[in-house]
């Protein structure tokens, strides 16, 4: 059992995180300057509002603490608004995740994962991705992230300090035994505007039918919030008995198109999905699936919830609870 910060963790996936920390009989604290996340997905006694540029205050957390390792979620993910204000984005995710890792060092702390992203890819040269294909991230936020990610190769190399960076596929779903889940604002990904869709009757836009798909909708590798959560527990626990550091994809390894997202709906809920086709959203490859064996050989990790109807029935029980109306 360790003591591990887990910054961003008033998020959707970090929130997750610290729920499986926990179970694992982790000792968690939070810290997220509640931005973008949720004050009630974190026990009040846990959570330390602060931010990530707020270096002194997070040495001295981390000090207090006795922090052994952390787990840095805190970031803004949103691709569009990356390409409206790209500065935000390397103000926030790359001299944010700076601030934190100076404060570690100061607090000689040294074991970190890292939430990265198949954004890293880009275009990929093909599919499934492992994790030595080409590093061409088409947008800022996926630019945010190489870079991050670069600063810790430099780290480990020079500074002893160990670290594993967690490339994601699409994450979605939701964890019932926590009552936690997807809860964004504006929300922008594909299965909660889905569940929307059914809810408010509003349409969900397919962005694209004309992809070279079987369908000809865009294929992702979607992973279950829950899979994804367990893949950091594993990774924080490599670190801390002294594993080395490292970069995994985490995916299921199976890629479902935008119709067959929106037929796994339809079967769970038992209602159309009100939908309308739109044209093609720029840059968006037409097919991203992961090759996870990486790190299920590295850490003994595997999906254990990769059906596409557990994901959606997860997601659609959250999202019962959280109505839009
Ligand atoms: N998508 C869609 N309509 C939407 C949102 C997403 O057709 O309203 C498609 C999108 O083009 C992509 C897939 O769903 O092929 C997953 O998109 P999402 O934004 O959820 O995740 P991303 O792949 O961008 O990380």
């Amino acid at each position: 059992m360790a003591k591990i910060l887990v910054t961003g963790g008033a998020g959707y996936i970090g929130s997750i995180t610290r729920y499986f920390l926990e179970q694992h009989g982790h000792s968690v604290i939070v810290a997220d300057n509640l931005s973008r996340g949720h004050r009630e997905a974190v026990p009040e006694k846990i959570l330390r509002v602060i931010d990530l540029h707020e270096t002194d205050r997070l040495t001295t957390l981390l000090k207090e603490e006795q922090v052994e390792a952390v787990i840095h979620f805190a970031a803004y993910i949103a691709v569009g608004e990356s390409t409206q204000v790209p500065e935000l984005y390397f103000s926030n995710n790359v001299s944010g995740s700076l601030s934190l890792f100076e404060a570690m060092l100061s607090a000689g702390v040294k074991r970190l994962v890292f939430s990265s992203t198949a954004a890293a890819y880009g275009i990929p040269d093909k599919v499934p991705i492992t994790e030595d294909q080409t590093i061409a991230p088409i947008n800022p936020y996926g630019e945010s992230k190489v870079m991050t990610e670069k600063i810790l190769e430099w780290l480990d190399r020079y500074r002893e300090f160990r670290n594993i960076s967690l490339r994601y596929f699409n994450a979605c779903g939701a964890e019932p035994a926590a009552g936690l889940g997807e809860l964004h604002e504006p929300e922008t990904h594909l299965l909660p505007l889905i569940l929307r869709a059914v809810q408010t009757g509003k349409p969900v836009t397919v962005f694209g039918t004309d992809y070279p798909t079987p369908d000809g909708t865009c294929i992702r590798d979607y992973i279950h919030v829950s899979d994804l959560a367990e893949a950091h527990v594993y990774a924080v626990e490599h670190l801390l008995k002294g594993g080395k550091s490292d970069v995994f994809n985490v995916g299921t390894g199976h890629g479902h198109s935008v119709k067959e997202v929106i037929a796994a709906a339809e079967a769970v809920t038992g209602k159309k999905v009100p939908q309308t086709i739109g044209p093609r959203r720029e840059g968006d490859p037409p097919s991203l699936v992961a090759d996870s064996n990486k790190l299920q050989r590295a850490l003994g990790w595997r999906p254990k919830r990769a059906e596409l109807e557990h994901i959606v029935s997860d997601a659609w029980q959250f999202a019962q609870k959280h109505p839009h109306c």
